[in-house]
């Protein structure tokens, strides 16, 4: 059986182990020791990584009663080997796992909602809530949350006798037995718990939640600590700060300016269609009528204009109407048209002489070819 040092000293980062086994496993070795200070992946919070002497750590896990800690290379059974966490990634790990405490505990006071789902992910904490919340709930409780951070509370983790425990009211995802570890924030939370957690609260830093949804009844949130909360401010700083100079707008009403640049790039795309289609008009009106086939090259038209003026076309003649529009030299997009016969099955010959996809209605075809204009031009001319 490994003994967990990291329940005693939840600081340290170095450690000597004596190696009791190393067994070959799908990522590399599961080498277990007499005692570790690295966490084994549980209660939501992902094993430690680290390094054992030459070895690299890459999870640890529970094993039974012993702790497994993958390693890329074996190590010799019955050495003493010296071991170091990752502190800073583990120290992130007790930010996140604390600030999730607070944030469960407010929520469960607050509102009376259960966490029913926790995770520590590479990015983010997810927490789901056995109940809807409204976004100034939240609002709420993340300015609880960095309450409880800015008053420094101690964060304390006791193991209470069965009398003790049986007349605490402590939040538990399961039905307990045996020692159960209780994690307690005076006035915040108490809260059965396996995993570390900082001294105070106040080292948790800034608490953030960033997003939520809807989520099997409940809430689901994204909820972030310290250096990540502080990493997401920059970031999006950076991006209000980006909006605000292209748009000449303030930081904070920069949600408005870039409604008004929606809006006027929706009234220009309407005006830029009705242009389009008047300029359409007078272009097939110039055409000369009675044609068999007509084949027309034109710049920067998208599908849909491609669409309207094929559809023009086929009135001014007698065959097929083909309209392209050159995407990159080489590569066109095209739309197929006939008044008076199918068009599926010379769609499907020209998109396999010029190594296209495309496809349609009887009337109306569209897709993309490659090839030189004038070949092309030349096939659609020539159609019988
Ligand atoms: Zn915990």
């Amino acid at each position: 059986m490994t003994e967990k040092l990291f329940y005693r000293e939840t600081g340290a980062v170095e450690f000597t182990a004596r190696v009791t086994g190393c067994d070959a496993v799908k990522e590399g070795y599961a080498v277990t020791l007499d005692r570790t200070l690295f966490y084994p992946e549980g209660g939501g919070q992902p094993g430690d990584t680290g390094r054992l002497g030459d070895a690299v750590v890459l999870d640890t896990r529970e094993q039974g009663e012993e702790v497994a800690h993958i390693t890329d290379r074996p190590l010799p059974v019955g050495e003493t080997v010296q071991g170091e966490i990752d502190w800073a990634r583990r120290f992130s790990m007790m930010q996140q796992h604390t600030g999730e405490h607070i944030v469960s505990g407010i929520v469960h006071r607050l509102f009376g909602l259960d966490n029913v789902g926790f995770h520590i992910g590479r990015d983010a904490v997810r927490v789901d809530f056995s109940g809807p919340l409204t976004d100034e709930q939240l609002r709420e409780v993340e300015r609880r949350a960095n309450e409880a951070v800015f008053a420094n509370l101690p964060v304390r983790c006791d193991y209470p006798d069965g009398a003790a425990l049986a007349a605490l009211d402590y939040r538990s995802k399961k039905e307990l037995t045996g020692a159960v570890r209780i994690v307690s924030v005076p006035g915040v939370d108490v809260c059965a718990c396996c995993g570390l957690h900082v001294s105070a609260t106040g080292s948790v830093g800034p608490i953030k939640i960033v997003s939520s949804q809807h989520y099997k009844g409940g809430v689901r949130i994204l909820l972030l600590c310290g250096a990540r909360a502080m990493a997401d401010y920059a970031e999006k700083t950076g991006s209000v700060t980006a909006i605000s100079n292209l748009l000449s707008a303030k930081p904070g009403e920069v949600a408005l300016a870039v409604r008004r640049v929606c809006d006027e790039n929706a009234a220009l795309r309407q005006k830029l269609s009705a242009l389009q289609n008047q300029w359409m008009e007078l272009k097939a009106a110039s055409l000369p009528e009675g044609e068999r086939n007509l084949c027309l090259l034109e710049e920067g038209l998208l599908p849909d204009a491609l669409r309207r003026f094929c559809l023009l076309l086929t009135g001014r003649c007698t065959g097929v109407a083909a309209i392209l529009s050159e995407r990159e030299p080489g590569q066109f997009q095209f739309a197929l048209g006939s008044a008076a016969r199918d068009v599926r099955p010379l769609c499907r010959e020209l998109t396999a002489r010029f190594s296209g996809r495309g496809g349609g209605s009887a009337e109306l075809a569209q897709g993309t070819l490659a090839g030189a204009w004038k070949e092309i031009e030349a096939f659609i001319i020539d159609l019988e």
